[in-house]
């Protein structure tokens, strides 16, 4: 098989929400403090098309939520020289709130999803209200009405969207949780999504609170590193850190996009 053509992968930051360690780790974390959580959509480019990874959530979720909102994700693409009415492929990570909002801001996109996150936020778990709250019933319904009208990408466990580029479903944090494995200039990178908020749940095997099955969610661990050329070409996907470790996406973005696809910044 020819070695496929290099992706860019880009972050892009659109909000963000205080709160403590102990609230992201299951049992608490010793030592506490604050520890932020960023909100990211990621955006794929290459010779094997142009990908959106997640959709984020609207000013008014943000407002729902108590989330502090700092930019429209859709909108914000601009940035990097993308119009959200002219992307033609969004992958949607899972339906939780902060991954899959917007849906009505891509007209031409396609959106590819796993069969489970679909059976999941429309079945039966949603009766019930520890496991509903993260999701939101309008984004699922836009969800169902793409799939009346031809817009939806259906996958089961891994498939290939691109030379380059696939999804795999790992689970664990929802039913249908996939993840982003993505061919670039320093080798297989991986938009872990929620398989891994923090750097600190997967390195140091401390799994997030908002967990539908935790041996999925640890046993992911295992996958995402299992999928990526190295530990660090895995990126958690709330985790501020990110932002600060890689260079800006172009000048002018420091803080609020970045490159994953060039590795981290120097010193
Ligand atoms: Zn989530
Ligand atoms: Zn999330």
């Amino acid at each position: 098989m020819s070695t496929p053509q290099p992706y860019e992968v880009h972050a892009l930051k659109y909000a963000h929400h205080v709160r403590q360690a102990r609230e992201n780790f299951i049992g608490g974390d010793p030592h506490d403090g604050p520890m932020p959580l960023d909100f990211f959509v990621w955006v794929v480019t290459g010779p094997g098309g142009t990908f959106v990874i997640d959709t984020g959530f609207s000013a008014e979720t943000a407002k729902a939520r108590s989330r502090e909102h700092i930019r429209c994700p859709a909108a914000s693409l601009s940035m990097l020289g993308l119009d959200p009415n002219a992307v033609t492929d969004v992958v949607v990570t899972h339906m939780h709130y902060d991954h899959a909002g917007n849906l009505d801001k891509f007209p031409k996109a396609r959106f590819h999803i796993q069969d489970s996150e679909m059976a999941y936020v429309t079945g039966r778990c949603m009766c019930h209200a520890p496991l509903r709250h993260p999701f939101s019933v309008e984004d699922a319904c836009l969800m169902v009405r793409h799939v009346y009208g031809g817009r939806v990408c259906f996958h089961d466990g891994e498939e290939t969207l691109a030379p380059g580029l696939s999804v795999h479903h790992i689970g664990g944090h929802t039913a249908g949780l996939q993840v982003v494995r993505v061919w670039t200039k320093r080798g297989w990178l991986v938009l872990a999504s929620d398989a891994s908020h923090f750097y600190a749940n997967m390195n140091e095997v401390r799994p997030f609170p908002i967990v539908l099955d935790v041996m999925k969610m640890i046993e992911g661990y295992g996958t995402l590193r299992k999928l990526a050329d190295s530990q660090e070409q895995v990126i958690p996907g709330h985790d501020p850190k990110v932002l600060a470790l890689y260079p800006a996406s172009k000048p002018g973005l420091e803080g609020i996009a970045c490159r994953l696809d060039l590795g981290p910044k120097e010193g």
